[in-house]
């Protein structure tokens, strides 16, 4: 028998490689950007023509290769980023593996132009196919020119199975984007067919934001900034009206590289719990920084999932950080800031940090929130309540402005009553459609949604009497029977502690039959079956995550409830009354699940509209 077993040739080996590295022409492309980004480049063109099946072609204007470098660039396992095993766990360039430039070479035919900055002359290569077609001088810019053409024109399949130029040329633009995310001081360009679709100036993240997804993020941007001696966050996250129906604007970056991680994804998501609605995805780029010997990056071959050694600890700061921005920026209201005990016991947690590192970061919420043991963690709340006072008082004050004598006249032209300064504010405030009270402020007028209003003040009165563990109840002359089939009362049974917190005293009575006994003050009679049945909907879809949060969402749901089915502000005293309960809540702006309770209008928009 002969003896069977041959080695691979290397084009073969190249080929295998490639189909791992190289799925399509935005593997590519993220390579060849990351390359030209090791290379120190300031400025980044990328080419693309037929969503880069004909074509896809980086010029940076990086350090460039010598001709021996750039010849050995293309074998397999050519690096000059790794020298041993340990440099596997401390690397902080792109790409490590050796294999981009040997795996493109394998399935393409690739033009290579490059020159050292101190070189007179550059070199030429060309590769087919694995294959060296020429190598030769040539004069080129400093830096690195890469063309692929013809990606997989020798692997029918698997350009067979390539997606519509929309559909690739759309991944390629997602890869584009991230790279130029992680890279805000490099200067990128991108064009598709001859036409410039992205031309990005290097700056700081906010313009790269602003640059890449649209001027309208601009005013949504709300930063995030953390320090402790485990790991740095930073980057902006969207305001909750910025969120939207579709994934796609989520970026993670762990050591500036792009990661997906359901887990950390839902680390931010919960952090808007109550603030956006549950199917919608807000806005993040944010970058993790962490002790690269904490993180395994290379457990993928494209390197977009890690492992961290503490993934429990990660989810927490993240968490922490994204409710510290959105409660700085008065977006949510400062509730429920504990930390789970257990963290504190985590050997993360408990590892020595250094004296440098302690001094870096002590000064950073999270380190003065969770790195002291057996505190009580909870933000302040002052700083928001202040700011808005501040804005209201604004509005209180006696100038008059020419937009509030507008008002003013509309008022008396309506002959609507108005009450002079029964609090001594000095308020305009006029009813619209019984459903919105305009009212003058300093810079023109304010437009406050009234029931929005009322389910925020709900929200925030119920939610303080619930920390107080105080609230009303109110007994039934007659209990109401409340039945319901086996699968909801065991549900209903469950949540019995959490709805006797907020008012509701129930009793089980037979079988699948409650007893209401008493009901939060404030409802309505009539309303407890409906407030109830709503109640058992939402524990029907409340997720087993969920869970520690039922409360606040049986307090939204309460607040919902409390206001929909409430007065009618005719009296000039009683809207003025709901004026100042709203600003006097923690977070006025924003109802608890995130519609927008008031908003602005300037004069100068107002002197806009009038022409
Ligand atoms: P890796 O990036 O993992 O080292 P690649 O196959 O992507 O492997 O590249 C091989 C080597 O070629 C790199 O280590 C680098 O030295 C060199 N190289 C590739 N692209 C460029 C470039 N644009 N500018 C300068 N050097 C480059
Ligand atoms: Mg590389």
């Amino acid at each position: 028998m002969p003896d069977v077993i041959q080695l691979l040739s290397d084009h073969i080996a190249n080929q295998i490689a490639a189909g791992e590295v190289i799925q399509r022409p935005a593997s590519a492309v993220k390579e060849l950007l990351e390359n030209a980004v090791d290379a120190g480049s300031t400025e980044i063109q990328l080419v693309i023509k037929d969503a880069g099946k004909e074509l896809l072609q980086v010029i940076d204007n990086g350090c460039g290769m010598s001709p021996t470098d750039a010849r050995m660039s293309f074998e397999r396992h050519a690096t000059s980023k790794i020298r041993d095993i340990n440099d596997l766990f401390s690397i902080r360039t792109m790409g490590f593996r050796g294999e981009a430039l040997a795996s493109v070479a394998a399935v393409a035919q690739v033009e290579l132009k490059t020159k050292k900055q101190d070189s007179d002359v550059g070199t030429r290569i060309a590769v087919e196919a694995t294959e060296v077609k020429a190598q030769e001088p040539c004069a080129t810019a400093q830096g690195t020119n890469i063309m692929v053409k013809n990606l997989f024109y020798n692997v029918p399949a698997r350009r067979h199975f390539l997606k519509s130029n929309t559909t690739e040329f759309r991944h390629i633009v997602d890869e584009f984007t991230r790279v130029a995310l992680a890279h805000p001081a490099i200067g990128f360009r991108l064009w598709n067919n001859n036409a410039e679709q992205f031309h990005l100036e290097g700056g700081n993240l906010k313009t790269r934001i602003v640059g890449l997804l649209g001027n309208s993020y601009e005013k949504n941007l709300v930063p995030v900034e953390e320090k402790t001696d485990i790991l740095n966050i930073s980057g902006f996250i969207g305001k909750p009206e910025a969120a939207t129906r579709t994934r796609g604007m989520q970026f993670f970056f762990i050591n500036n590289r792009f990661i997906r991680n359901p887990y950390l994804h839902h680390a931010v998501v919960q952090a808007y719990e109550g603030l956006i609605e549950k199917d919608a995805f807000p806005f993040y780029v944010l970058f993790l920084e962490v002790d690269p010997a904490r993180v395994d990056v290379n457990v993928h071959p494209t390197k977009q999932e890690v492992k961290f050694e503490d993934d429990r600890l990660m989810y927490t700061y993240l968490n922490a950080a994204v409710k510290h921005a959105l409660a700085r920026y008065n977006i949510a209201p400062s509730l429920d800031f504990t930390l789970n005990p257990e963290i504190q016991q985590l050997s993360s947690v408990q590892l020595p940090s250094t004296h440098e590192h302690r001094t870096n970061t002590e000064k950073g919420y999270l380190f003065n929130t969770f790195t002291g043991k057996n505190q009580a963690h909870f933000i302040e709340k002052k700083d928001s309540l202040q700011q808005w006072k501040e804005l209201y008082s604004i509005a209180q004050s006696p100038e008059v402005s020419q937009a509030s004598q507008h008002i003013e006249h509309t008022q008396q032209q309506l002959h609507v009553q108005k009450e002079t300064d029964s609090a001594g504010a000095g308020h305009n405030i006029l009813l619209v459609q019984g459903s919105m009270l305009v009212t003058t402020v300093k810079s023109g007028m304010m437009v406050i949604h009234i029931r929005r209003a009322q389910e925020r003040i709900w929200y925030e009165r119920l939610l303080q009497e619930w920390n107080d563990g105080s609230t009303p109840s109110q007994q039934l002359l007659f209990p109401i029977s409340y039945e319901l089939s086996p699968q909801d009362a065991i549900l209903l049974n469950e949540a019995l502690p959490d709805l006797a917190r907020i008012g509701f005293d129930i009793a089980p009575f037979g079988q699948n039959t409650f007893a209401v006994q008493g009901v939060p003050t404030e409802l309505p009679a009539g309303e407890e079956k409906n407030v109830l049945d709503e109640v058992v909907e939402q524990l029907k879809h409340e997720s087993p995550d969920a869970v520690g949060k039922r409360a606040d969402t049986l307090l939204i749901n309460m607040a919902r409830r409390l206001s929909r089915s409430r007065y009618t502000l005719q009296q000039p005293e009683s809207q003025q009354a709901l004026i100042d309960e709203l600003f006097a809540c923690t977070q006025p702006e924003y109802t608890p699940d995130g519609k927008k309770v008031f908003t602005m209008i300037k004069k100068e928009q107002l002197d806009d509209m009038l022409g």
